[in-house]
């Protein structure tokens, strides 16, 4: 039976005993601290690394007590959610629920993510900001207590079964209900407490308000409270009734047969297109177009490169930094801005590198073969991009040196988990779908022998870990194997074929719909801190339409500046068919998020109010217009019209991704006074940010002169 703690506020004397306790059994050291104007005898201000509890000090209009206040005091700590949003968060388990009922903290497993700090919605974890190696850091309602066993013997006396339990009922007990000394806490079976404050309610008609906060408070919590006022008026965030953790449990629990589904339908799609295809050729109406690549014969150190390098050494000095200081001494973080720039960079940053998945699903999975000539250019992009994504978050991560506790644990439900392997293994299949690449300019052709026989091979070998990995189910990971060997063994290259990376092409859309997904279902945690224009329990399949439009635009506009900035061809056709790619995910993106808010009856809702300037931006300029700028082939002919279009619709996806992690989360700063700090990124946040762009473009240029990435001009014929 799941224990929990009873607070009576009508008996705390608000000595803080509790709170001196918890700094004493947790070895805290102690705060420089001073009385705050309004908060009466409170303090610190806030729950932090070095205090897991604080006693509130409410003074309250009672018409009965002496001078008409009355004191009242509210012990503010870890609410030991039954569903806690911290766990279901925790890629690592490091924040777990016991049987007991306790929320606990393993630093050993912790890779300091802070999505725990993020996820609570009553503002409690908090991070040693001043450490190298910041732990995250809450009351664990004395776990450590808890398990204690009772001594075997007392003065050379064996203990009786009696002496045993008065031992658990005195000493296996938090330390600030030990130490009570009014006996306003009460340590017990959460049911058995739950009849205990019901039975104080009956005999004392009047004395309490008719609420338990904490019966049913985010799915029901370990700290239960009953106070003779109203708890808004103490401070008690409303946080609902609902679990937290439920919808993202839908979501996540939704991977493993989606990756089987997706992988199929994309095997079937496939061999529908090639099936076309021939029979075009047959007719004479289709031709394969293969055009040669050959590498950029341009000079490297040109000015606009010089600059580039100058920002990569910023950055790299930045990311030093960031090591050197630590999370806290480097950045602006703090207990409310937990994430900071470089999360929105990652989130950015992977939606426009969608292009990469979607150019391949276009060129291998549908058989677009008039678009050939820009999936070497979109892939290489698409590594750059995925590969400084995993550089930013070593950078972000309190404790990266902890990275390996990602292959050791087995979380039920978190995204980030789920984002973390899928982007993982999605790096190593774009590494795979480029490697042709250098093999062809350097002749290496046993690696391209061993490259066809295996990549196939390797694609099943990692679709299967994933979904094993996601379900933990020798069952389902068995049908991944299956699936994934048959579309193997089916799309393999025959004698005298050129080999085509179909398997790659799946592999590298089935991971994309994956992670692209489960970043939205990153804030399906957050139904109390996200406005509710952006929060959604589809929220994953917004981001996934979303990256679709985001990425093909951002491949367009690369392609542009290409062209611009080597006096290549443009190449009007192709870029015109990318155009209407983008024109068509955009619609369904915007008309999927304006439907999904009309039939939760949020339309209306969503034009006023709060950041209702946000979204309409974001709805008119990154929607309604490109929208307009790309709907026809006329227009998408026209560069320059092509290029604002993509432009604000690539924008307008950027825009979304800062709104929901920035302009559009509601923080609530940690409790109990819930007062959110300001946030600007630090000129260290800001380098490593550059100088992971600036790379990327060098890197890009770079590439493309030492291999055959763009094809040969004569080569670039519109279709
Ligand atoms: S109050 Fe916050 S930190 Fe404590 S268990 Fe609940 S979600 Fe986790
Ligand atoms: S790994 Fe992340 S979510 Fe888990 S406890 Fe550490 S900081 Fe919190």
């Amino acid at each position: 039976m799941s224990k929990a703690t009873l607070i009576d506020m009508t008996k705390c004397v608000g000595c803080r005993s509790c709170q001196v306790t918890c700094k004493q059994w947790n070895d805290l050291p102690a705060e420089k601290t001073q009385l705050q104007p309004g908060l009466g005898l409170q303090n610190p201000r806030k729950l932090s690394a070095s205090t897991f509890t604080v006693l509130q000090s409410h003074e309250v209009e009672d018409a009965a007590a002496p001078g008409g206040l009355r004191y009242l005091f509210a012990k503010r700590q870890c609410m030991h959610c039954d569903e806690p949003a911290c766990a279901s968060a925790c890629p690592v388990t490091a924040m777990h629920k016991t049987a007991e009922g306790p929320v606990v903290y393993d630093d050993a497993k912790c890779i300091g993510c802070r999505y725990c700090m993020w996820a609570c919605p009553f503002g409690v974890p908090t991070a040693e900001w001043d450490s190298l190696a910041p732990k995250i850091r809450k009351c664990t309602h004395c776990y450590d207590r808890l398990s204690q066993p009772p001594p075997a013997e007392r003065n050379g006396q064996a203990l009786s079964d009696e002496d045993r339990k008065r031992f658990a009922a005195a000493h296996a007990v938090p330390a600030c209900v030990k130490q009570c000394p009014a006996g306003a806490l009460q340590y017990g079976d959460r049911e058995e407490l739950l009849k205990e404050a019901r039975a104080r309610m009956a005999k004392a008609p009047g004395k309490y308000v008719d609420h338990i906060y904490g019966e049913k408070e985010a799915g029901g919590t370990g700290m239960l409270y009953l106070s003779p006022v109203a708890f808004d008026q103490l401070g008690f965030p409303d946080v609902g009734t609902k679990s937290y953790p439920a919808p993202s449990k839908v979501a996540l629990g939704a991977v493993p047969p989606a990756v089987i589904g997706v992988g199929l339908a994309l095997g079937g799609a496939y061999a529908v297109s090639k099936r076309k295809l021939e029979v075009e050729k047959a007719e004479g109406k289709a031709h394969d177009h293969h055009p040669e690549f050959a590498p950029l014969q341009k000079k490297l150190w040109t000015p606009a490169n010089l600059a580039l390098a100058a920002l990569m050494a910023f950055g790299g000095i930045s990311f030093l930094a960031r090591f050197a200081l630590g999370l806290g001494g480097a950045t602006n973080l703090s207990d409310t801005y937990a994430w900071g720039l470089w999360i929105v960079f990652d989130l950015v940053w992977i939606a426009v590198a969608a292009g990469a998945f979607a150019t391949a699903g276009l060129i291998y999975v549908l058989q677009r073969k008039d678009l050939y000539s820009i999936g070497r250019s979109a892939v290489l992009m698409g590594l750059l991009s995925y590969s400084f994504v995993t550089v930013t978050l070593l950078a972000d991560l309190g404790l990266p040196w902890h990275f390996y506790q990602l292959g050791l644990q087995a979380p039920e439900h978190s995204a980030m988990f789920e984002v973390s392997w899928c982007v993982g293994l999605y790096v190593t299949v774009l590494l795979a779908e480029f490697l042709p690449v250098p093999f062809e300019r350097w002749g290496l052709t046993k690696a391209q022998a061993i490259w066809k026989k295996w990549a196939p091979w390797y694609v099943v070998f990692a679709l299967t870990l994933f979904v094993f990995l996601l379900s933990r189910n020798v069952a389902y990971a068995a049908v991944a194997a299956a699936a994934f060997g048959f579309l193997a063994w089916a799309f393999r290259t025959k004698d005298g074929e050129k080999p085509q990376p179909i398997l790659l092409a799946i592999a590298a859309v089935t991971f994309s719909t994956m992670h692209q997904s489960s970043l939205g279902s990153l804030f399906l945690l957050m139904p109390d801190k996200l406005a509710r224009q952006w929060w959604s329990p589809v929220m994953p399949v917004s981001f996934f339409l979303s990256s679709i439009a985001a990425g093909v635009a951002l491949v367009i506009l690369v392609e542009m500046w290409i062209a611009k900035a080597w006096k290549r061809e443009l190449r009007v056709a192709q870029l015109a068919a990318l155009g209407k790619v983008a024109f068509w995910a955009l619609l369904v993106f915007e008309a999927f998020r304006l439907g999904d808010l009309a039939v939760r009856g949020q339309l209306a809702g969503a034009f006023a109010g709060p950041k209702s300037g946000l979204f309409a931006a974001e709805v008119v300029l990154g929607g309604v217009l490109p929208l307009a700028l790309l709907a026809t082939d006329k227009a998408r002919r026209s560069p320059g019209l092509l290029a604002l279009g993509a432009a604000l619709a690539c924008g307008g996806v950027v825009f979304n991704r800062v709104n929901v992690v920035m302009f559009a989360m509601n923080l609530k700063g940690i409790a109990p006074v819930f007062e959110p700090q300001a946030y600007a990124p630090s000129v260290f946040e800001w380098g490593v940010s550059v100088g992971l762009v600036a790379a990327t473009i060098f890197l890009f240029g770079l590439g493309a002169r030492l291999m055959p990435v763009l094809p040969k001009e004569e080569a670039a014929s519109p279709r």
